[in-house]
């Protein structure tokens, strides 16, 4: 009788067991490649809008260090978010769902849709980082940036990303499928566009625009650490989803205020906001609060616990 080698079966299992990993990271490599040239065009966006903040700041003497640590959240942003992405993207609603490739035209309007369906998911997730502790947790990050300036978008706790590929990307990839690399590439340009203009250390108000597309003097409301600017302006591209669900902040002419948060620092160290959220709920995630948006003595929510 023939007995099957001991060392002929693990193997088959381990194969088994290893080849979604392997396909894991096939896709994942992919898409950090794939991500190549629109990182490369928002770091030429950075130093162009850096270039013009040097020029004529919003707020003046901005270092470069804060600058250099936002940078550094990057790499981090990049990869972390694009390995969660990949496994969404291989285990979620998109699976299997391809549309046909869209023309040119058909593709910038696919684009706008598509960027406004995650801006409208993005604001209520936004929403709920703000309203409860344990979620203010990985969102502090960002509001702790005392200087705002074109690299603050960079500036999140690396399961950010991930957790926006789930929470907000999925209605998107039910709704769009996947509809090919050009439009990958299109959505992560005009991310970027919005997100690295949104934070810019301008003094540029867009006037009548202000209220339908997302600019610095808005999005510095929302950083605000003015009690009167607590909790308003949400959405990341189109404003006048603050308009519809009652969270707008119209800022007055010359409206530039302070930012940061009062529970963590700018400038600690990547260590230290790596592992945070984690201490955070480790400890009853009731510890942590939103910020409390006074100019005085800081004004704490009741703690909760999640
Ligand atoms: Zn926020
Ligand atoms: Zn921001």
């Amino acid at each position: 009788m023939e007995v099957a080698g001991p060392d002929v079966v693990p193997g088959e299992l381990a194969a088994r067991l290893l080849a979604p990993l392997a396909d894991w990271l096939g896709d994942w490599s992919a898409l950090l490649h794939g991500a190549l040239l629109p990182v490369g065009c928002a770091l030429v966006a950075v130093a162009v809008c850096t270039s013009i903040e040097l020029l004529v700041p919003a707020e003046r003497g901005q270092g470069l260090a804060g600058r250099i640590r936002n940078l550094a959240h990057l790499v981090v942003f990049q990869f972390a978010g694009l390995a969660g992405l990949a496994l969404w993207l291989r285990l979620g609603p998109a699976l299997g769902r391809h549309a046909h490739a869209p023309g040119p035209v058909e593709s910038i309007v696919l684009v706008a849709v598509n960027l406004f369906t995650i801006d409208f998911v993005y604001y209520w997730y936004h929403r709920a980082q703000h309203r409860f502790p344990s979620l203010w947790a990985i969102h502090e990050l960002h509001h702790a940036d005392t200087e705002l300036n074109a690299t603050s978008s960079f500036r999140t706790f690396w399961l950010e990303l991930p957790l926006q590929s789930i929470v907000v990307m999925s209605p998107s990839l039910v709704l769009f499928g996947d509809q090919g690399a050009g439009h990958a590439f299109g959505m992560l340009i005009g991310s970027y566009a919005f997100l690295i203009f949104s934070h810019c250390n301008f003094r540029l108000s867009l006037g009548p625009l202000s209220g339908l597309v997302c600019g610095p003097q808005v999005h510095r409301i929302h950083h605000s650490r003015l009690p009167q600017h607590r909790d308003r302006n949400f959405a990341q591209y189109f404003p006048f989803l603050d308009r519809l669900f009652g969270t707008w902040y119209a800022p007055a002419p010359g409206e530039f205020p302070p930012t940061g948060a009062d529970a963590l620092a700018s400038d600690a160290s990547l260590a230290t906001v790596f592992v945070r959220p984690f201490r955070i709920w480790l400890s009853g995630a009731g510890a942590v609060a939103p910020p409390a948006r006074s100019s005085g003595a800081a004004r704490r929510r009741p703690s909760r616990r999640s």
